[in-house]
Order: C-alpha cells, then structure tokens, then sequence
C-alpha cells in the first residue's frame, strides 16, 4: 500500500507544476504561429483606413474568427481579419494588402472544404464578408440584391416570406461562395445552379478598381459564373434571379436496407433523366446502417405520389413518408453541428450511371470504412444540362450524378483513414466515374484538379485571371493561376 504524506503529496504537485510548464513551452513553441514580414506596416494601413473591426493574432477576438472556419482539419494562422463594413473597406483591404504584399483572402460563410478561406498557408490577410448582409428583394423584377455576408438562411427565410425561391444547397450557415462555384441542391432540375441565376455582380479587382456590374465585363461575368470563388477579386453585392415558389412542398423520405444499394442505383440510373423537373432526388447512405432515398417535390404530396411511384415500385423501400410545408421549412438543414474534423471526395458520374462494378466498388468501401462517413449521390440533370458547357465557366452538363462522400476523423488512426479514403477515391475514380470534380467541395489532394473542376473552360479562366489579378493578390492552392502550361482540351 502507498502511504501518501503531507510532504509526499507536496513534492507530486511541485512535480506536476514543472511538467505543466514545460507542456505550456513546448506547446507555445509548436501553435506561435509565424512572424509575418511588414505586419506593422499592414496594421497601421488597416487600422487608418478600415472602418469595420480588425483583429490581429494579439487580439482574444481573433482565435474567434479562426473558429469560424467550419473544418477543423485545417489550420493557419492569417495575419488579420477585417471585417469591412461596405465596399470601401473592402477596396481599401485590398489596397493595404497589395501595398504590403500579403496574399488577400474572401471569406463568406467559411464552408471550403479546405479552408481556403483562410488561404493555405500563415499570413494572409482575410477579409471576413460576414457584416455585408443586406438582402433587398424585388418582387416586380424577381430578382434578390444581396451582400456577400447573407447565409443560405437567411437568403431563404427572406425569399419565403415573399413566396420566392432561389437554387442553392439546403446547409443554413453555408455563404455566397456556394453562388460563385457553382451550388447543387433540391431546386437544381427545375432552375439550375446558383452560378446559373448569378444575374449581376459588383466586385472589388486586385488593383483596387469597383466594378459595379460585373455583366458589363462578359469574360469576368462568365468566369464569376462556376469559379466566381477562385481568385478573381472580392464580390461585394450579388444580383440573384428568384422564382415564385408553390406555396405547399413535399420532402420524402424513403428507407431502404444496406444490400438493396445496388437496385436502387440500377432503378435511378434508369429513371434518373425522365422524372418531372419538380422532383429532385438524393441518394443518400449514412454508415451502412441508415440508407434512404430523399425526394423533394414542389407541389403537395398527392401531386407528388404519381411522380415517385415507379420508382417505389421498382426499388420497394421499408418505409416511405411523405411531409407537406413551405419550401423554406421543408428545405433548409440546420447546421447544428458546425466545427468538425473532415475530409471530403467529390465524382461526376456520366449519364449512363454508376455501373453495377461501380456500386459493387463503392459498397465495398463502405462496409470496411472503420470511421463515420456520408454518401450523398446527387441526381442532376434537369435544367442543370440544359446549358451549355461553355456558356459559363460552370461546365459540368451532361452528367447524371454528383457523388459526394465525406468521412469524419478524429486523432485515432487520422493518418490510415485519409489513406483508406485517397487509396479508394483514386481507383473510384479511374474505373468508375467521369473524369470531372465539383469545385466546390474542394480537394487539395486531387490530381490535376485544373481539368476536373473546370475542364475545357481552364485556359480562357488563366487568360482572364491573368488581365484582372496578374500579380496573382488573390492565390491559394487551387485558384486560378495567371499562367499555366496545362492544357485541359484533350479531356473529355
Ligand atoms: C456543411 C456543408 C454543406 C454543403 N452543402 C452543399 C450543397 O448542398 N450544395 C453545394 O453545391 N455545395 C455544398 N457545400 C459546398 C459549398 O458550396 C462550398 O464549400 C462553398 O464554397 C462554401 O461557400 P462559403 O461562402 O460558405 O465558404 P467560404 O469558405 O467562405 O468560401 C469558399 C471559397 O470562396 C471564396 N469566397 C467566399 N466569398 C467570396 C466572395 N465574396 N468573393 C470572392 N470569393 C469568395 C473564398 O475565398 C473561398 O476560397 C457544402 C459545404 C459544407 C461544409
């Protein structure tokens, strides 16, 4: 038996103060985040001209702004946040940061599945969008003005309340970088992308200059429409076409067991071109254990019935329900869990489907995947592939799905799960799927990304990089680069 004395237990906790302290060095030395050259300069230039809150890495404020960033996987550490008030702010961001050579950054609602939004490396200047929200609807026009702060939310709540709809994702906190990349969601067969109803822009250039409508720049007007969100300058207003909505929709929720995959995917394949454009339709496999199919279709549920009933009868799920609303209730996801550790994959999958190997491939991941994972096959098509391939810079038409699959990570095995997933993604891609990656559920680890995000339209995107940011201010990763000897014409 241990006999623990006053003196004993006094010389423990002396013990335990000297390993705390050399914990807290050890861990100062490893999360100091880099000096940043000119970093004085740059603040005294914010802090004149900036009207709106900075804060910078001395500032409690600051680990705030780096908590915003949805995904948790990724970490650096910008200089500052501006938060601008207007678009002055924001030209004058710009300014202070080209003056001082710091990369600058946009930041809406923080949902890049790499952080971007915080560029990919220490000591960029971020220009946080989040007190631009202003949201003017017209009616007459049926269009929205709104800032570059407003969330899906809040967008949605406002148009519904007005009887109006826009085409976007469902994930309320999610912001305006989802217009400018593209945005896949449940009124996507019926109205197109978000880029597809991007009417009009206002946005800030590299070298200072307010353009205050975009659509009277076409090349910038088409490149702002799929890679509005890859480095081309801060958007600050964005001119939305909205759609009168029908006042009752319905979600649907239909369930199925895990080995009935493969006849799903075989039935949607089918069917998947010739449902009515008010029905949309996600697959959708959380772990094995939770498999459905969720329709949304605009209109009531007796409407909806006929629409759906081929294929309830060819796929038999256990269970179908059918809930009536408003389109804003039934659509919008409350994003309760926000921060997490993940990591995601996105696939194009051609209008022939996923094959049957395909299925099989995936099936087989998915039952030895060890962590948490998602498996969201969005069905497209509708007025998505009624546009051409090049009329925006949003160029993938023609295609049946987009198969996105997110895993969840924590400190257990991260290394061997990340490889689970890129040892399986590059053998699902290969044999499987088209060549094509959405840009907007980025991937830094992606192979040639240059080709699968924007295919044929790259090269015309690094010319008009290279005339409205040749010094390349806004750069990360995967933005558009000024100059590029990739030729991406031959794919496809
Ligand atoms: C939980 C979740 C759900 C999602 N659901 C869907 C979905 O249903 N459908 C879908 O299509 N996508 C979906 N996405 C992907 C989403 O479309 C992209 O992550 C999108 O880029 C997020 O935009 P943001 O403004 O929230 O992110 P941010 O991280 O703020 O921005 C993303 C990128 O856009 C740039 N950017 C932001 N604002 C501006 C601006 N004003 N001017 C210029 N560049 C700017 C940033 O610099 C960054 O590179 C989802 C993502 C998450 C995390």
């Amino acid at each position: 038996m241990i006999n623990l004395n006053l003196a004993t237990i006094k010389s423990m906790i002396s013990y335990l103060y000297i390993i705390i302290f050399f914990v807290s060095i050890v861990h100062t030395y490893l999360y100091t985040p880099n000096e940043c050259p000119r970093e004085d300069s740059l603040q005294y230039c914010l802090d004149v001209y900036i009207r709106g809150p900075t804060y910078y890495r001395k500032d409690f404020a600051y680990e705030n702004d780096l908590l915003l960033e949805r995904n948790s996987r990724v970490i650096h550490f910008p200089v500052a946040f501006v938060h601008p008030l207007d678009v002055f702010d924001v030209q004058s961001a710009i300014i202070c940061g080209k003056n001082f050579n710091f990369t600058v950054i946009a930041r809406s609602g923080g949902h890049s599945d790499e952080s971007y939004s915080i560029g990919d490396r220490d000591c960029t200047l971020v220009v946080d969008l989040r007190y631009m929200n202003n949201i003017i609807i017209d009616a007459n026009t049926q269009t929205a003005k709104i800032g570059p702060g407003v969330t899906l939310n809040t967008l949605f709540y406002s148009l519904s309340v007005h009887d109006f709809a826009f085409p976007s994702g469902e994930c309320s906190t999610t912001g305006v970088g989802i217009i400018l990349g593209g945005g896949l969601g449940y009124l996507m067969r019926k109205f197109g992308t978000s880029s597809d109803n991007l009417l009009d822009a206002q946005i800030v250039l590299a070298n200072g200059t307010i353009v205050d409508h975009v659509k009277e720049y076409h090349e910038l007007y088409w490149a702002l429409r799929g890679a509005g969100n890859a480095g081309y300058g801060i958007v600050t207003s964005l001119t939305l076409k909205i759609y009168p909505i029908q006042k009752i929709v319905t979600s649907m929720v239909f369930t199925y067991d895990f080995d009935q995959t493969q006849l799903v995917f075989s039935v949607v394949n089918e069917l998947g071109n010739s449902f009515h454009p008010n029905l949309t339709i996600q697959i959708n496999h959380e772990n094995v254990d939770k498999f459905e199919i969720l329709g949304f279709y605009l209109g009531s549920s007796n409407d909806a019935k006929p629409h759906v009933q081929k294929l309830i009868e060819l796929t038999n799920p256990k269970n179908e329900s059918y809930v009536e609303g408003d389109w804003y209730n039934r659509l919008i996801v409350n994003d309760v869990g926000r921060r997490n550790i993940y990591k995601c994959k996105a696939f194009y999958i051609d209008s022939s489907g996923l094959s049957y190997e395909g299925v099989e491939y995936l099936m087989g991941f998915m039952k030895n995947f060890a962590n948490n994972f998602l498996v969201r096959t969005m069905l497209v098509t509708g007025k998505v592939n009624e546009i051409g391939r090049n009329e925006t810079a949003f160029v993938h038409r023609g295609l049946l799905y987009m198969l996105f699959l997110e895993i969840t990570l924590d400190e257990v095995n991260y290394e061997t799960r990340l490889k689970d997933l890129e040892i399986f993604s590059q053998a699902f891609q290969e044999n499987y799927t088209s060549y094509e990656g959405y840009q907007n559920h980025l991937d830094k680890d992606l192979y040639n990304w240059q080709c699968r995000y924007y295919a044929e339209n790259f090269g015309k995107l690094v010319e008009i990089k290279q005339k409205y940011d040749p010094n390349n201010l806004f750069n990360w990763n995967q933005s558009i680069p000024t100059n590029s000897e990739i030729s991406c014409y031959s794919i496809k």
